[in-house]
């Protein structure tokens, strides 16, 4: 009996408004096997997002606390509020076999590229600044002054996009979510991921 491979990490970063969100979604409804590790934040809840769901929503003192005891894997300051991936929730679901995306930003993407050299980082960029200045304020979700905060942001963010493995512009959703997938798929083929299945059939009989 072959041993279960624990699942992939794939790091997903981009910056605000590229339509990181919508293609995470488009790529979980497509594989049934990919999982995204639900972060905990310290920002207010927005319109239909759910506790548990999309994040898990804590206070400061709380979040804090679980930084002094060591529960994240990374965390980090964007835009004035606390975001964080926890061990706990990551290993949960690496043990179950799913392949996992962490939708973080770059400094927790710099922080997991040093503690997992195994996670496999992929940037999504807009095809324009004038395409990313456009879909930020027809978002609708954030007041003018955070918007011009993230466009300010947004070239220091994708900067940082020649440190990651893999780079997808999202010129076109169906598109993009293509070129995710294969990525995703790819890494599944990887000698490393078959290690156990070689040694499996190694060990038959005939
Ligand atoms: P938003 O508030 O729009 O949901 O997210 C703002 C930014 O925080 C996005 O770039 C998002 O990817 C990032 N983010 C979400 N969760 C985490 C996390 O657990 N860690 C880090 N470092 N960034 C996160």
């Amino acid at each position: 009996m072959n041993k279960p491979t624990p699942g992939n990490i794939f790091i997903i970063s981009a910056a605000s408004g590229t339509g990181k969100t919508t293609l995470v979604s488009r790529l979980l409804s497509a594989h049934a096997d990919v999982r995204v590790s639900i972060s905990h934040t310290t920002r207010s809840p927005r319109e239909g997002e759910r506790n548990g769901e999309h994040y898990y929503f804590v206070g400061t003192a709380e979040f804090e606390d679980m930084i002094g005891k060591g529960e994240f894997l990374e965390h980090a300051d964007v835009f004035g509020n606390y975001y964080g991936t926890s061990f706990s929730g990551l290993q949960a679901l690496q043990r179950e076999g799913f392949d996992v995306i962490l939708e973080i930003d770059v400094q927790g993407a710099d922080q997991v590229r040093r503690a997992l050299p195994e996670a496999v980082s992929i940037f999504i960029l807009p095809p324009s600044f004038a395409v990313l200045s456009e879909r930020l304020r027809g978002r609708n979700t954030d007041s003018a002054e955070v918007i011009e905060k993230r466009l300010r942001q947004a070239r220091g963010e994708i900067e940082q996009s020649l440190l990651f493995d893999y780079v997808v512009v999202n010129r076109d959703l169906a598109e993009a979510e293509a070129q995710l997938s294969a990525i995703i798929r790819s890494q599944r083929q990887t000698q490393a991921r078959q290690k156990n299945f070689i040694e499996g059939l190694l060990s038959e009989n005939f």
